[in-house]
């Protein structure tokens, strides 16, 4: 068996989703719904109960080849101790020879990505509906004390009934308690990280503290969250340049620009949420993300009960 993947090297954690003593042969293969750089995911149904989940095969060969076990088991280990709708769970483990087998929640209904290629860009009223199922999200992560690192609309899901579920925790970053205050945390000491800054989370969405090696903090989830709801009303990222030097750029100097038929409350808050500055974003004071809820753009949100209304139609 390869090294840094056996049993209990992950420590003397207690795990909620049991490494089982399943095998591929339990399941029927029904199809590929989607690939990372280290694992494919591939719809299956558990033959016994006829239960139906996204299988992550993560090619051990391949993790070990590019020294990514951290990665891995950071993200089984996050992914464990999550207890929210809005978080993709984890049901069980097991592993071969050639692969380490993650039994994910399904979320049949594709990325959010996709929704906004196919629908060309979200209506106001969708990308508040979304952007508030994403803020409860990042919410609940901040209240654990974890910075995700790779928001993005790949990485979130629609599940079933059409609500967003986060996913990919390999980046993700669990701050030590004596840094999750607000003010410690915008702006954390992760430099004890190995991690460089073209490693974390996904060029068009990276913050520009990251880009400037700064300590990493909240306060990058929030700037991924102006970028995404940019993403939504636009169509397309507001930092997209011809290669991924020119995106950096644009990144750094602040350029970016809001068309005018976007709603003035939402370029309000993109506004707020794309401060070159971390400690200047909305979010980050004193009231934290209360801020950003009671921001005009998120005006009548039902943030009790958003999970059980009625999502946004699926294209
Ligand atoms: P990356 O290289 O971006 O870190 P990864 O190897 O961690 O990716 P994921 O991002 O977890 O892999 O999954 C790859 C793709 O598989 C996703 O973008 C999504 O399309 C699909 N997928 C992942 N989890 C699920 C799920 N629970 N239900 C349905 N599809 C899923």
């Amino acid at each position: 068996m390869s090294r840094g993947l056996k049993d209990g090297e992950e420590g003397q954690a207690q795990y909620r989703a049991p490494r089982v003593n399943l095998s591929l042969n339990d399941f029927n293969l029904e199809k590929r719904l989607g690939e990372g750089s280290f694992a494919q995911v591939v719809q299956v149904q558990q033959k016994e109960t006829g239960r139906r989940y996204a299988l992550k095969v993560v090619d051990k060969h391949l993790v070990l080849k590019h020294k990514q076990t951290e990665y891995i088991s950071n993200e089984r280990k996050l992914l464990d101790q999550f207890d929210y709708e809005g978080i993709v769970r984890l049901h069980f483990t097991f592993q071969d020879a050639a692969s380490l087998y993650f039994g994910l929640e399904l979320c049949p209904n594709g990325e959010l990505y996709d929704q906004i290629q196919r629908k060309g860009r979200l209506s106001p009223e969708d990308s508040k509906f979304y952007g508030a199922e994403i803020l409860l999200i990042l919410e609940y992560l901040r209240q654990q004390g974890v910075i995700h690192r790779d928001l993005k609309p790949e990485n979130l899901l629609l599940n079933a009934k059409g609500h967003l579920q986060l996913i990919d925790f390999g980046c993700a970053k669990r701050l030590a308690l004596n840094q999750r205050s607000i003010a410690a945390a915008v702006s954390s000491s992760l430099q004890n990280s190995k991690r460089t800054a073209s490693m974390v989370g996904t060029a068009e969405y990276l913050a520009p503290e990251v880009l400037r090696n700064e300590p990493v903090g909240y306060a990058a989830d929030l700037w991924a969250f102006g970028c995404l709801l940019y993403h939504m009303l636009v169509g397309k990222p507001p930092f997209k340049g011809a290669s991924e030097y020119l995106t950096f750029q644009l990144i750094t100097d602040g350029e970016y620009s809001i068309p005018g038929n976007v709603p003035e409350a939402a370029q309000d808050l993109i506004r707020s949420l794309l401060a070159g500055e971390p400690s200047h974003r909305l979010g980050t004071g004193e009231k934290g993300l209360h801020d950003v809820k009671e921001h005009k753009f998120f005006a009548g949100i039902d943030w009790q009960n958003i999970r059980q209304q009625e999502a946004p139609s699926i294209a």
